[in-house]
């Protein structure tokens, strides 16, 4: 290890805790700020679904370095995964997406991905809970599994607070990455960014922040543009049923929606709001539509009757970039950000909160690092105008 480093990390979701936890663990002198509590924000609405069923060679690498950290903490800790193939299919007319599952798996098995084309008929014999009979192609990733996002949170701080990390919930912070010695940085001394606490002023070698859907507000204070927007998804929860502990989990891309086996019955999610929403004022309830269309859904992709109780439903934001791909990195000397997910993060966090954790200490350059070069929040300038769009796709 290099130098110890002063780091504040704002935001104490999946990402923050584990960058926090990972630098602790290094040695350096890290403060968690969490305006809420652990786990408050997306990580504890999201579903926590994780595969490696990724084309594109980076994305297989990250996702497989997620899933080794998951079954590895699953090992040393409370924190629990379940195993459970992800199955994504297009139905019979869906020819755009039934040709895009076709040319992808190969491309995710080049990437070493233990990743199959099923006919309807191997789906039928190996998922007997799926309604397979308008199924045009499926594919399977066996190396799937799912979590507890809000478990993996708690236990991911509570290790950065065992390696000496400081946890400082209930602590709504600002950022300022004026440089030290300036006039308006008000007496701070040495590099890195300064964060405002109620209390008064902390002055770190580095400042992460991972606020979820308010990176962009916290960042734009501290003079620092950077290309995200948040959007409201939704989710619901059934009563339970016998058809979930043998169903896959499932994203049927011609419906556009996924499920997952949880609490006896199923976790289904997806109505995504294709517009921008405001992070401080949007409907935290799911809504009726929703729930009486994720149902409808739910049913028609089971080969028996579907559960018809909803237990608990919400929304939840995600956040969204004009390439889809997340923004980790360096914005200024000494400032860093990781968000902008797309309905992905949960399950990346374990490689791209260590991977961002390295490059504040030091420890990877971002010319050397393909996944650092590749997710670089210097690609974009800004300005630049896009459309949010759904995470779960597949064109
Ligand atoms: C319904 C739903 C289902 C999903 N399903 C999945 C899934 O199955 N798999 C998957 O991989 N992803 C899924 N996601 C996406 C996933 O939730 C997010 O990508 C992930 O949780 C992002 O983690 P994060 O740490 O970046 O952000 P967050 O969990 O949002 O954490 C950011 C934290 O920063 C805090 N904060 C904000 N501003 C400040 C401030 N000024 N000062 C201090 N703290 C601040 C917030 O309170 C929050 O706790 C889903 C999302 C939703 C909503």
């Amino acid at each position: 290890m290099g130098d110890v480093k002063r780091v504040g990390v704002v935001g104490a979701g999946a990402v923050g805790v584990t960058a926090a936890a990972a630098l602790a663990a290094d040695g350096h002198d890290v403060t968690l700020f969490e305006r809420d509590a652990v786990g408050a924000g997306s990580t504890g609405r999201a579903a926590g679904i994780c595969y490696d069923a990724f084309a594109d060679r980076l994305d297989a690498a990250v996702a497989a370095r997620a899933l080794e950290r998951f079954r590895d903490l699953a090992a040393e800790t409370r924190f629990s995964v379940t195993d459970r193939p992800y199955v994504w299919l297009a139905r019979e007319g869906d020819e755009k997406r039934e040709r895009a599952i076709r040319k992808q798996v190969p491309r995710m098995r080049d990437n070493d991905r233990d990743v199959t084309l099923l006919d309807p008929d191997a789906l039928a014999a190996e998922f007997p809970g799926l309604e397979t009979d308008d199924v045009a192609v499926a594919a399977v990733a066996r190396d799937a599994l799912c979590a507890d996002p809000a478990e993996y949170a708690a236990v991911v701080a509570e290790r950065a607070s065992a390696a000496g990390a400081t946890l400082r919930t209930g602590t709504e912070v600002a950022v300022d990455a004026t440089p030290a010695g300036t006039e308006s940085a008000r007496g701070d001394s040495g590099p890195g960014a300064t964060v405002v606490t109620p209390a008064g002023r902390e002055r770190f070698d580095a400042v992460l922040v991972a606020a979820g859907a308010h990176t962009k507000p916290v960042l734009a204070d501290a003079g620092v543009a950077i290309q995200v927007k948040p959007y409201r998804v939704q989710a619901l929860v059934t009563a339970p049923s016998s058809a979930a502990e043998t169903t896959p989990t499932l994203y049927d891309a011609t419906r556009g929606f996924y499920c997952r086996a949880k609490a006896g019955g199923f976790l289904v999610g997806d109505g995504t709001e294709e517009r921008a929403a405001d992070p401080d004022d949007w409907d935290r309830t799911a809504d009726e539509d929703f729930r009486s269309d994720a149902l409808a859904r739910l049913d028609a992709a089971l080969s028996a009757d579907g559960p018809t109780d909803v237990t608990d439903s919400w929304a939840g934001l995600c956040t969204a970039t004009p390439d889809r791909d997340p923004l980790v990195g360096a914005v200024a000397p000494g400032l860093f950000v990781a968000v902008g997910w797309h309905g992905h993060g949960f399950m990346r966090a374990p490689a791209l909160g260590e991977r961002v954790a390295d490059e504040i200490a030091g420890e990877r350059e971002k010319e050397s690092d393909d996944v650092l070069r590749a997710f670089d929040p210097a690609r974009f300038d800004g300005d630049e105008e896009f459309a949010v769009v759904e995470g779960m796709t597949v064109e």
